[in-house]
């Protein structure tokens, strides 16, 4: 008897699949219709959700139309609209129709890609589209499969760093005679306005935490990191007989949208032999556009990149792209080669392995949802989307800087206006600013967050959802003035 007849049981059921996806497409169409109906950051209290769901699993199958309708009535209640045209927090998620899509053909293939040989087209594809963001890109010949490197995909930026760390880590330890117990001398280097990625990622990976150096930012250099104190840096730890072992730059740093030289931080680190990396996480995608290229002056010096499409290339989640110059770094250092995975093709020494640049064994196939993405718009409208929304924060920042009771903080590099309401006399700006923060926020219209530099708390305000069109700007203004208003009010009384 087969298994279908005896209970009438199919996973996979092709006859009902078409019409159950359709009820799910439905679903999130009218979704994505009514998005601007919901309190943009959710206001549930902690603990919500369980006094709506039943406290176990149920023994037999629910209907998928009971499913939806618990994700109608308590899961949406409790979701923060990232794809809300009001959503100007973070770093956005923006997805797109053909990164919906991609994702959706990665689901539906569900391949494990982890060597060439599991899966060909999934290797193949992944060096191809990385070679193609790198174009895009204009990276040197020497990041490119085509060149003398290479690329993976990684599902975030933390995974490019630990993997690159990692990488720079066993490389140096080799050179210095292969004991491992000179990891206490290896001295990594970043700015106060790294992303703590960073500091979680050299953890990891068993740098010692006295061995973190956070060059200081100021207002001199917009919060970017000056070369001459990374240099003074770097002197001293060798003078103490330490080894410079790995530099993180940023390209749109986390708070403010600092920008860091990387050509001159990358001619310190040739110079000391350092790995130098560039983590390009949300304004990579600006640099496809030639008149923000210049960000990425100087990436020849760098030995690896990275940036995440799902940020702000319309790129559902989750997707980060890594290059580097010299891959074998980072295969020599994650490689391993069980018996059960043995195989002609990983023998021949002509295929890409993807398990050996990354943490995990099982991997997905998100190379597809990239080649969409990319196939789907077209360099050309890629560069208006990102243009687009630069204009939009170009416009709001004017709008900002003309009003008295405001002031920019730290001058807008690309999409993230950093503003502030100017505190008076005897009023404490942080708190002042908190509480314009929380009314914006709690009124559900809208969705910002802030950061600190310099000691100074600030509100982000970072335009890139894929929804927010000229209005959604305006709208905002229109509130920020209204709350600031009453803010104001209660602290002159
Ligand atoms: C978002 C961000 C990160 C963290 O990215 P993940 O992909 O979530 O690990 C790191 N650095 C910068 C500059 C970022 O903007």
């Amino acid at each position: 008897m087969s298994r279908a007849t005896e209970n009438s049981f199919l996973p996979l059921d092709i006859g009902s699949f078409g019409e159950e996806s359709k009820a799910v497409i439905d679903f999130i169409a009218d979704y994505y219709k009514n998005i601007e109906k919901y309190p943009v950051q959710s206001k549930v209290e902690p603990g919500y959700l369980s006094s709506s769901l039943p406290d176990s699993a149920p023994y037999s199958p629910d209907s998928l139309e009971d499913v939806l309708n618990d994700v109608n009535d308590s899961i949406l209640p409790g979701l923060t609209h990232w794809q809300s045209p009001s959503f100007f927090a973070y770093y956005q998620a923006s997805s797109s129709t053909a990164g919906f899509l991609g994702e959706m053909l990665c689901s539906a293939f569900n391949v494990v890609g982890f060597n060439w040989i599991s899966s060909p087209a999934a290797t193949e594809l992944e060096s191809i589209v990385l070679d193609w963001m790198a174009k895009m890109l204009k990276l040197p010949s020497s990041f490119l499969f085509s060149g003398t490197g290479g690329g993976v995909i990684h599902g975030t930026t933390c995974e490019a760093v630990v993997c690159t760390l990692a990488a720079a880590r066993d490389k140096a330890l080799k050179q210095l005679g292969g004991s491992w117990d000179n990891i206490t001398k290896l001295v990594v280097y970043a700015s106060d306005q790294t992303h703590f990625t960073f500091q979680k990622a050299a953890k990891l990976v068993g740098i010692p935490p006295s061995n973190f150096r956070f060059i200081q930012t100021s207002f001199a250099t917009e919060f970017a990191m000056p070369p001459q104190l990374l240099r003074v840096a770097i002197e001293n730890d060798i003078q103490s007989g330490l080894v410079p072992l790995y530099i993180c730059a940023t390209i749109g740093t986390t708070a403010c949208g600092a920008v860091d030289p990387i050509a001159e931080l990358g001619k310190v680190a040739n110079e000391y032999n350092l790995w130098l990396h560039i983590d390009a996480a949300h304004a990579g995608s600006a640099c496809i556009c030639p008149e923000f290229r210049h960000f990425l002056d100087g990436v020849e010096l760098a030995s690896s990149l990275s940036m995440n499409p799902h940020k702000w290339f319309l790129t559902n989640m989750d997707c980060c792209c890594l290059w580097l110059k010299e891959p074998r770094f980072l295969i020599d250092s994650l490689s391993s080669n069980p018996e059960y995975l043995e195989n002609n093709a990983t023998k021949s020494n002509v295929v890409v392995d993807y398990k050996d640049w990354q943490v995990t064994l099982s991997r997905r196939f998100r190379a597809l949802k990239l080649w969409l993405v990319i196939r789907r718009h077209g360099v050309e409208n890629l560069m208006r989307h990102i243009r687009s929304d630069v204009e939009l924060a170009k416009q709001f920042e004017a709008l900002v800087a003309k009003d008295e009771r405001f002031e920019i903080v730290v001058p807008r590099r690309i999409v993230l206006v950093f503003f502030r309401l100017k505190p008076k006399h005897g009023v404490d700006g942080r708190e002042l600013n908190r509480k314009l923060l929380d009314a914006i926020n709690s009124s559900g219209r809208a969705f910002m967050t802030q950061g600190v530099v310099a000691g100074i708390f600030a509100i982000r305000c970072v335009v890139g959802a894929t929804l927010t069109q000229e209005h959604h700007l305006k709208d905002l203004w229109s509130l920020i003035q209204e709350k600031a208003r009453l803010v104001l009010l209660q602290c002159t009384q």
